[in-house]
């Protein structure tokens, strides 16, 4: 297939200063769990993306200085000559692949708590550190300026022999101390770097100047700026000091890479935002600068991409999440399979990694940070050797994932859904409110399904064991799912409570296939959240919305904590108080009558007591592993019926996140045929000592 001409554009070079990319495709600095202590894996996932056709590619934020220590975080590292080695494999990784490669230089300020090297953090006045370590940061004296500029200096020139052709100056995220110097809120100083708009711009001035002047001949020279900060007056605000910034800086840099701050809003799901979301805060840069300007938005339709080109708003597509969920978007556009493009569900648990200090997972792409331990590719699959059929039961995430990459190396490939319609968990989970995308999931698998000739899919198609015997398919995954319990048995109360039964329990299984009439009781509905993530949330609003009066009760001290990893906690306690769902902190389950429901103080014994009609609770799940215990009561048919393998996978295996279930219908995929070790680690490890030890022989 060849490229739609409408898409030229997309594919036209734009010059960068000194340097030229060869098409507007620009993985903009993104982290990866990987950084400085997993440096092979990290140099293999920044070369997928050049491979797969970004013309930039980018590494997350480089601390420049052991005063900028993010520890635990796998950031990269540009601390001092040592850790060349593992940026020169980042460099040779994406250049092997005509891509530019671009660092993002930072000190972190006030940001960081520098655990690891025990420097006092360093801002522009005496202030507390923004994590929640009992540090302070010290207000930096002239010395300190100095050394500042010397250590950006430095790192731009160690940046330039590691290879990068990029040399970002980051003022984002209020990750930064260049952001915390032109932050009224951060910057109360009385000297030069005080005060007024200029003094506060002065060290970024100087040093925009002395890295022109270290690296500017060869590298070009990128400032990735907080537009707005959503903070209104009290933050910077594309209207005021962030239009400001950009118009007294406008020519300096030969690219701006321009976005919202801090993270959580520059990377909003698609539960709080839509395609494109940026453009309001962004689409003043071009009017004021004529230096190529990338910005993001979670862009995973072409015509989005040109239409954003058109309206003069970006030169250049900037993208973190829709690089990870398809890293070959750029050749898929190119080569005119638009179909093909596995679109991010901008659901967030690829963030979720760098928030736990572990390389990166995505709901999409299953083998994004497995392309050096395991070997993945995102589109290539070793074809089986000699593939015999396999019979995979359940069209949710995991069957669907298996089904699919099982056909893509090749095998015959039979897959039966009892349900009448494919997804399983996704087709239920994208009806709840701001979820409509996560049907991605399914949808790119059975699109890709459906073009295979060895795949046959069946709905309405319940199997029993007695079938799969009779079938007779040498190879049988069954991905049959879960159920959510409903006896209050979880993380709080590991044994179930007799008492719930006391009053009406509605399952959040009911509710998924339902929707709010499942709780037919009049009352008010109690959502209890052991599960501490998405589900109960989701639940709760759609039940507000229906007009229920709805009480949220959860053991933890916030609404959804683990929902901080995805960066959606803050928005998603605000969208349960704007809809009226009153929140009930610290409190278990402690007994039951029909319309009152007990709840106990989780650290002292007071008891206080809450209506409810109706307890929904969200606790822990349990896989539907029925047809896996027939089969398995009858392996001794097995060979006779021609059953050479039987696995489990997804959430009948271990219910968990979607992401888990995708991840284990890939896996099956790759080794249905292969007698698993079970004593061996099943991937290449890495550490930064075994890179140094290959660079020194
Ligand atoms: P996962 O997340 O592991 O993919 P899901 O719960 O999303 O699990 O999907 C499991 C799917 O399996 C559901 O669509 C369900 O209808 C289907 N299923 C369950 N039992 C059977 C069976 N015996 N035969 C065919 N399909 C089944
Ligand atoms: Fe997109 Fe979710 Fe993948 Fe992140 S994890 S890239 S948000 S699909």
């Amino acid at each position: 297939m060849s490229r739609d001409p409408r898409f030229d554009i997309l594919f036209e070079p734009v010059r960068i200063g000194p340097v030229t990319a060869r098409n507007r495709f620009y993985q903009v600095p993104h982290c990866s769990g990987m950084g400085y202590r997993y440096p092979n894996a990290e140099a293999q996932l920044r070369g997928m993306k050049a491979e797969g056709g970004w013309a930039v590619v980018s590494t997350q934020e480089a601390e420049i200085h052991p005063t900028s220590d993010l520890t635990p975080a796998n950031e990269a590292r540009l601390w001092d000559e040592g850790d060349l080695p593992a940026l020169a494999a980042v460099t040779d990784s994406i250049h092997a692949h005509g891509s530019l490669a671009a660092i993002q230089l930072v000190h972190n300020g006030l940001h960081v708590a520098n655990r690891f090297s025990r420097m006092i953090p360093l801002a522009p006045s005496h202030v507390i550190s923004d994590c929640l370590d009992p540090v302070q940061a010290r207000a930096m004296d002239k010395t300190d300026i100095a050394d500042m500029r010397r250590w950006y200096r430095n790192a731009a020139l160690r940046a330039k022999k590691a290879g990068f052709d990029i040399i970002y100056l980051y003022a984002g995220h209020d990750m930064s101390v260049l952001q915390h110097f032109l932050s009224r809120r951060h910057n109360d100083r009385t000297d030069e770097y005080g005060g007024s708009f200029e003094n506060r711009l002065r060290l970024f001035r100087e040093i925009i100047d002395d890295t022109r002047e270290a690296v500017g001949d060869s590298c070009a020279l990128a400032i990735r700026l907080a537009v707005d900060e959503l903070l209104g007056p009290s933050g910077i605000t594309c209207e005021g000091e962030g239009k400001d910034i950009v118009t007294a800086l406008a020519e300096l840099p030969d690219l701006w890479d321009v976005n919202l701050s801090g993270w959580s809003n520059d990377s909003q799901t698609a539960r709080f935002s839509g395609e494109g979301f940026q453009e309001p805060y962004i689409r003043f840069v071009k009017s004021v600068t004529t230096k190529p300007v990338v910005g993001v938005g979670r862009y995973t339709s072409p015509d989005s991409m040109v239409r954003a080109i058109r309206q003069g708003i970006l030169d250049f597509i900037g993208a973190a999440r829709p690089s990870i969920a398809d890293p070959y978007l750029p050749k898929k556009i190119e080569e005119g399979r638009i179909d093909d493009i596995r679109e991010c569900i901008g659901c967030n648990i690829c963030t979720s990694g760098d928030n736990t200090n572990v390389p990166m997972r995505c709901t999409q792409n299953p083998t994004i940070g497995e392309e050096w331990r395991k070997g993945w590719h995102p589109e290539i699959i070793p074809a089986a050797a000699a593939p015999e059929p396999a019979l995979v039961i359940g069209g949710g995430p995991a069957g669907l994932e298996a089904a699919r990459a099982l056909a893509q190396r090749g095998v015959d490939v039979l897959l039966a859904e009892g349900g009448s319609e494919w997804g399983g968990r996704v087709a239920r989970e994208c009806r709840l409110p701001g979820l409509a995308t996560w049907g991605r999931v399914r949808d790119w698998r059975v699109g890709q399904l459906s073009v295979r000739p060895n795949a046959e899919l069946y709905l309405h198609s319940p199997l029993s064991a007695e079938d799969v015997l009779q079938y007779g398919i040498p190879h049988v995954a069954i991905a049959t799912g879960a159920r959510w319990r409903t006896d209050g048995a979880g993380r709080t109360h590991r044994r179930p409570l007799a008492f719930l039964a006391e009053g009406a329990v509605v399952s959040p299984d009911a509710i998924l296939s339902a929707g709010a009439e499942a709780v037919s009781a009049d009352g008010p509905v109690v959502v209890f959240d052991d599960d501490c993530f998405y589900m109960a949330s989701v639940l709760a609003e759609l039940l507000a919305r229906a007009g229920r009066a709805v009480t949220f009760v959860t053991p933890e001290a916030q609404v959804s904590p683990w929902s901080q990893h995805t960066l959606e906690q803050g928005r998603v306690q605000k969208r349960l108080i704007e809809v009226g769902v009153r929140i009930v902190t610290a409190k278990a389950l402690a007994g039951r009558t029909k319309d009152r429901l007990d709840l106990a103080c989780i650290y002292s014994d007071r008891i206080e007591t809450v209506d409810c009609a109706t307890l929904v609770p969200v606790t822990a799940r349990l896989p539907d592993e029925t047809l896996w215990l027939e089969l398995k009561a009858r392996e001794a048919e097995w060979a006779d019926a021609g059953i050479r393998s039987v696995t489990r996978l997804g959430d009948c295996l271990a219910p968990g996140l979607i992401a888990a279930a995708v991840y284990s219908g890939h896996q099956y995929a790759c080794s249905y045929q292969t007698e698993i070790d079970r004593d061996a680690v099943p991937f290449r490890r890495g550490d930064i000592a075994r890179l140094y030890e290959r660079h020194a022989s």
